[in-house]
């Protein structure tokens, strides 16, 4: 399931969205989609790679149910340059308005997904 969200990586690496961008209007959706969810089109793919700008910033701070991520957590709302915007966990505390890139996420052991972070941003402590 995964790897058809978004590219390669192991985590904390730089990656990208598997999106689409419509042929005809030029609407892009994530995740990707053969057709135009819009007009019918034909859409071709598109590797969202940022960098994102965050609209959104908010914590998690109640684990909620069924939820394998440790809260406290932070999720964000990333808006690209082909003007998607993509919901998604937060890698550090990026404020609204930061700059985000990417990057591949292990939230919990085993457990890939991706997220934004500001780029060069590194965790205090080794993992
Ligand atoms: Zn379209």
């Amino acid at each position: 399931m995964s790897d058809e969200l978004f590219g390669p990586g192991e985590p904390g690496d730089p990656t990208y969205l598997k999106g689409s961008v419509c042929r005809a209007c030029g609407r892009a959706e994530f995740p990707r989609r053969a057709e135009c969810p819009a007009c019918g089109a034909e859409s071709e793919p598109v590797d969202l790679e940022g960098p994102a700008r965050l609209r959104v910033s908010s914590a998690v701070l109640a684990q909620p149910p069924g939820s394998k991520v440790q809260a406290p957590y932070g999720v964000g709302v990333a808006e690209f340059p082909q003007g998607l915007c993509v919901i998604g966990l937060l890698v550090g505390e990026p404020a609204a308005g930061a700059t985000v890139e990417v990057v591949v996420h292990e939230p919990y052991p085993g457990g890939r997904i991706f997220a934004f972070r500001e780029p060069g941003f590194l965790p205090a402590v080794a993992i």
